[in-house]
């Protein structure tokens, strides 16, 4: 079979040791690597994907010291007594002949306790304890908590560490005058900040010897007016290789920058010429990060030259065998991450257990498992949205017969519409690999049909997965002509008015203000890195320091007048994910769409939509009114099952409307599908 992917396949050559393939699986905090208990489960994790055919693995940031915490007791290498835990993984790793590093990450003003130390005493505008400056025998004794890693790491059988250098972390922290003030010889000129980093990487050479790895995770992008430039950034590499770094992976902006850099809407490897920029600077191959999520993407970087390996932390997530399945020449296969956050990022700023949506299994390997059904029944599953594909296909996976009815005349559900929102076009992934996945159990899928109880007798097993209905407030003037919901609006292909109002600001209402606000048949910064650079003033030609040019940036505004409102005081939106609810609130203030709470709805009428806010009334002379407000489970076929006597379960929407969200309804699917 010809190789598919040639250079993303292609061995890479270490000098000591090398790699089988040039897909690095990024660093991830799972949440597993915090308490001991944990770690066979972190072991099971690492295992299937190694075995789903990756070179090289990092785990999650450990810190050198407690003052390097990321909160308190969270994941740490500081002594032997923790060797015997992390041997677990590394045996795991090396028994399905992959490689993996250690990540040392030390969290400094990033940490959420009262011991962070930084550069200076600056406080970090994500974590409200304000840093102790360290003083220079402190700077010192946090060296030797990395170098002390570094050993204990190798004692574990890690084939290497990770220095986490990038994203606003203790070592950033020292390499950049935004929080580095000093006036020692830890500070002042750019060699003099970034010096901690050469004095860690070249100690922990010293320490471990030649035939250990060493990636040094560079900020090659801080995203912060104040960060480094280009000839900075191009300096503190030639040193991390002249200390001894075997590799250099890429960062892309501190956590605190508010800009995005890998939430959905940002384009597929939107960052890889920022590896580029570094490529013939420095002789060590350069990894390339950020939202590369397919084989096909990956390959690109490489074979235009932008990196010598791709990073992917969170399609490893989504699916283990990604590198296997590319080899085999079956992308098609792949289940992708969307880039969605909410179930592993916004999980771990929980500081619950990180997963992914469109793969519950992930860091639940040992208790999701998938048996063979001891005897094949016949299922039924009604509905073909998020939870009903993954229960039929689940359950058709285990040796089940499965007959999947679906009333519209394709798969989808809720997602149909989610991917017709700019920014959002990852969504169309999932239902590409729901359709293999439907060919490959052998589900039957009959679209187009209404089941009534009298089809489903006969089954041994029926599952109810037929959604929701979208809430209709009891609101004066509901149905006038003005009001459409947001169905009608993204699934519906309603035409829409130049001025809109906007009741609910959930998740849908923030969709259908970002679909509302696009102009129809521009094009999509979403899909193109330039207009993305553009749209959030990034200076792609890296003459500005930090590479963003603030005032520069252009959004496009708005392509109608848009109100969003709810009645809840406080900010809109915040029940949207943590990691990506800041982007959506930011961009529709950019762009000029009003944003109202602590509002009550008097009536809809000709004249528009008639508001209160504390008492004041207020019109808003609108041409529609587009109700977001929430759902109501679809439960219409469970009645007359009811009375037929016929016995079902329900999942996804169907089964609890409020705070549904597709993580839940696939959890749940799959969940259903394993107990039948
Ligand atoms: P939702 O998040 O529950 O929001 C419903 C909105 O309607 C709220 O803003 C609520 O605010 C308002 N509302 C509720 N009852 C109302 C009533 N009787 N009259 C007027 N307003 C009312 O529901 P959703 O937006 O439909 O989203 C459904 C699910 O999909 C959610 O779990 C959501 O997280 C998920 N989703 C997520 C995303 C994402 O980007 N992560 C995107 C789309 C959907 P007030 O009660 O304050 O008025
Ligand atoms: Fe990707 Fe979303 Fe899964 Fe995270 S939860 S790995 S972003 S699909």
């Amino acid at each position: 079979m010809n190789n598919p992917y040639p250079h993303l396949l292609a061995p890479l050559d270490l000098g000591f040791t090398t790699l089988k393939n040039r897909v690095l699986m990024g660093s991830m905090h799972t949440g597993l690597e915090d308490r001991a208990r944990d770690y066979p489960r972190l072991a099971a994790y690492f295992r299937e994907r190694a075995e789903g055919g990756v070179g090289l693995m990092v785990t999650g940031g450990m810190a050198p010291t407690r003052r390097g915490w990321l909160a308190p007791f969270s994941s740490s290498m500081l002594s032997r007594r923790q060797l015997s835990r992390h041997r677990l993984v590394t045996d795991a790793v090396h028994g399905a002949d992959a490689k993996i590093c250690l990540q040392i990450l030390h969290a400094g003003r990033y940490g959420y306790h009262p011991f962070v130390v930084s550069a200076s005493a600056v406080k970090s505008p994500i974590s409200p304890f304000r840093p102790r400056a360290l003083s220079a025998r402190g700077v010192d004794r946090e060296i030797r908590g990395f170098v002390r890693a570094a050993r204990l790491a190798r004692e574990a059988g890690y084939d290497g560490v990770e220095v986490m250098g990038s994203e606003g972390y203790l070592i950033n922290q020292f390499t950049t005058s935004h929080v580095n003030q000093r006036k020692d010889q830890w500070g002042g000129n750019a060699a003099a900040r970034y010096r901690i980093a050469e004095e860690i990487v070249g100690r922990i050479r010293d320490e471990v010897g030649q035939d250990f790895i060493i990636i040094y995770r560079l900020s090659m992008l801080d995203l912060l007016p104040d960060g480094n430039s280009l000839d900075e950034i191009t300096a503190q590499a030639q040193a991390m290789e002249a200390a001894g770094a075997t590799l250099i992976n890429t960062g892309i902006g501190w956590h605190e920058a508010r800009i995005p850099t890998i939430a959905t809407m940002v384009p597929r490897a939107a960052f890889s010429w920022v590896t580029r920029a570094m490529r013939g600077q420095v002789n060590v191959p350069l990894i390339a990060t950020n939202r590369i999520n397919t084989p096909e993407v990956a390959e690109r970087v490489l074979a235009d030259g932008d990196a010598d390996m791709v990073s992917m932390a969170r399609p490893l997530l989504a699916d283990p065998a990604f590198v296997n399945k590319a080899a085999a020449d079956q992308s098609h296969r792949i289940n992708t991450c969307i880039a969605c956050n909410q179930a592993c990022l916004d999980h771990t700023f929980r500081n619950q257990t990180a997963s992914c949506l469109v793969n519950p299994r992930a860091c639940h390997e040992t208790e999701i498992e998938a048996r063979p059904a001891a005897s094949p029944k016949r299922v039924a599953v009604v509905g073909a949205g998020p939870a009903g594909l993954a229960c039929a296909t689940e359950a058709a996976a285990r040796g089940h017969h499965v007959d999947l009815f679906e009333i519209g005349d394709d798969i989808g559900g809720q997602f149909n519409m989610a991917r017709r929102v700019p920014g959002k076009e990852e969504f169309d992934e999932t239902l590409r690999y729901f359709r293999h996945r439907i060919a490959e159990t052998g589900v039957r899928l009959v679209t187009g049909t209404r089941v009534s109880a009298a089809d489903l007798e006969g089954y041994d097993e029926v599952v109810l997965a037929t959604g929701v209905h979208p809430r209709r407030p009891g609101i004066e003037g509901i149905d006038h002509p003005k009001v459409l919901s947001y169905v009608d609006v993204l699934a519906g292909g309603c035409v829409v008015g130049d001025a809109v109002a906007i009741i609910g600001a959930g998740g849908i209402g923030f969709d259908v203000a970002e679909f509302l606000a696009h102009r129809e048949g521009a094009p999509k910064p979403s899909l193109s890195s330039a207009l993305f650079a553009a749209e959030w003033g990034i200076d792609r030609s890296l003459g500005a320091r930090g590479g963003v040019r603030g005032v520069a940036a252009k959004p496009e505004p708005a392509a109608r007048a848009i109100t969003l409102m709810q009645r809840k005081t406080g900010k809109l939106g915040a029940g949207l994910g943590k990691t990506t609810g800041w982007i959506h609130r930011l961009d529709l203030k950019r762009r000029g769409i009003e944003a109202i709470s602590g509002v009550s709805y008097v009536r809809i009428d000709d004249e528009g939509l008639h508001i209160d806010i504390d008492g004041e009334p207020r019109l808003l002379a609108v041409d529609h009114v587009i109700v977001c407000a929430g759902q109501e489970p679809n439960r219409d076929l469970a009645g007359e099952l009811d009375q037929s006597g016929i016995g079902y379960t329900l999942v996804g929407g169907a089964h609890e409307a409020r705070e549904l969200d597709a993580k839940h309804a696939i959890r749940q699917g799959t969940l259903c599908a394993l107990a039948l």
